[in-house]
């Protein structure tokens, strides 16, 4: 059976592996809808590829030229707010591919959930932001909600056809980023083009900072406190740089389920599409001898402070975890933009939480509106900073 998918973030590293597994999947998955940001050529060409119903850009400039470049082949385009939510709303659509990175992905993928789609989810930040907020509405309207994050799709895996009560904990690897093995010292100096050479994963620029800093493995915490309704203090992060075994579940009576697979994201993209069934031959095969060894260490908190603001988050307020995520955002485009330095990153965060009151997440605009105050507030301490290096 063929199924229908609408993707948001289709140029971004996750929608473009989603655009390759259907590819070469065309009797099983079928594009009726992509949103996308500013890469409109791209957009183009994946609009004559797959040859959706509806597209959606950032800008209205972004849409007229989409519109421009396609000519008479051009599907239905809009943009802005309401052209994701077009996309995310499609009513031919069963899944949807929640791919835009950042807070922004937040709206469109609850208005997806609000139309009765099963959910693909790649945006952390769905439910790093609103957790408690989107789980209730995932159960109200009875959709699924499939993980397409290798740690988390590991985990699901994992726990399949065990008993939940059972569960001792959830153990998350993290490769440790292209910095593990740097001293405290050098890492203060790194440059954006050292943090950006990822040793084993292949990503966008804002998650590939996240993992060197190890705040993508805080907010896979926080993630997977919510995806799996186990609580923070039983949710581990060990390092394993070979990034082969994605993650694992620990029972009461000793044993440990694992899930282990080549570091390819269209593995956990595949899953998520199809589940409970598998595709054949979407990833190169898992080759142990070749690997031949797979290490694994304590994360070093003190190196890598942002995974410890990320279990502080969780413990604060149903808010904080919000504030975290908005704080590091704007930290990490301060970052990639050459204005702050890498330790200037878990600071700004450290003291956006500590200036933030935090609460309960009573809807959707109160999570908006705390996200909003806390990149008020990084963003002030980026230009502080910015200041004091000028001066
Ligand atoms: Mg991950």
């Amino acid at each position: 059976m063929t199924k229908h998918l609408a993707i948001l973030g289709s140029t971004g590293s996750i929608g473009v592996s989603t655009l390759e597994v259907a590819a070469q999947h065309p009797d099983r998955l079928c594009v009726v809808a992509l949103a996308a940001g500013d890469n409109v050529e791209l957009l183009a060409r994946q609009v004559r590829a797959f040859r959706p119903e509806v597209v959606s850009t950032r800008t209205a400039e972004g849409a007229a030229k989409l519109r421009a470049l396609l000519g008479a082949e051009a599907p239905v385009i809009g943009h802005g707010d309401e052209g994701a939510r077009a996309v995310a709303q499609c009513p031919r659509a069963r899944i949807v591919v929640s791919a835009i990175v950042g807070g922004a992905g937040l709206l469109p993928t609850w208005q997806a959930i609000e139309a009765g789609k099963d959910i693909a989810l790649a945006n952390k930040e769905t439910l790093v932001m609103a957790g408690a907020l989107v789980l209730r509405e995932v159960q109200r309207r009875g959709v699924r909600l499939l993980p397409v994050d290798s740690e988390h799709a590991a985990v699901m895996q994992s726990l399949e056809g065990h008993r939940r009560e059972e569960v001792r904990r959830i153990v998350l690897t993290a490769s440790g980023g292209p910095l593990r093995t740097w001293d405290r010292e050098r890492i203060a100096r790194v440059t954006k083009d050292e943090a950006l050479n990822h040793p084993t994963w292949n990503m966008g620029p804002k998650i590939t900072i996240d993992s060197a800093t190890l705040m993508n493995k805080g907010l896979e915490v926080i993630e997977a406190h919510w995806l799996f309704d186990v609580p923070p203090e039983r949710i581990d992060v060990i390092i394993h740089p070979e990034s082969i075994v994605h993650s694992m579940v620990e029972y009461h009576d000793g044993q440990v389920v694992a899930q282990l697979g080549m570091p390819d994201m269209k593995a956990p993209i595949a899953y998520a599409l199809t589940y409970p069934e598998r595709l054949p031959d979407v990833v190169p095969r898992l080759d142990l001898p070749r690997v031949g060894r797979l290490n694994f260490h304590e994360v070093d908190r003190v190196k890598f402070p942002c995974l410890d603001l990320a279990y502080r988050a969780l413990a604060m307020s149903e808010l904080a975890p919000a504030v975290l995520n908005a704080a590091n955002e704007i930290a990490v485009q301060a970052f990639l933009g050459g204005r702050i330095g890498f330790y200037d990153i878990s600071q700004i965060i450290d003291d956006v939480l500590m200036m933030t009151a935090g609460g309960p997440a009573k809807d959707l605009s109160a999570v908006l509106d705390a996200d909003a105050r806390a990149r008020d507030g990084a963003r002030e301490l980026v230009a502080r900073i910015g200041g004091e290096r000028r001066g």
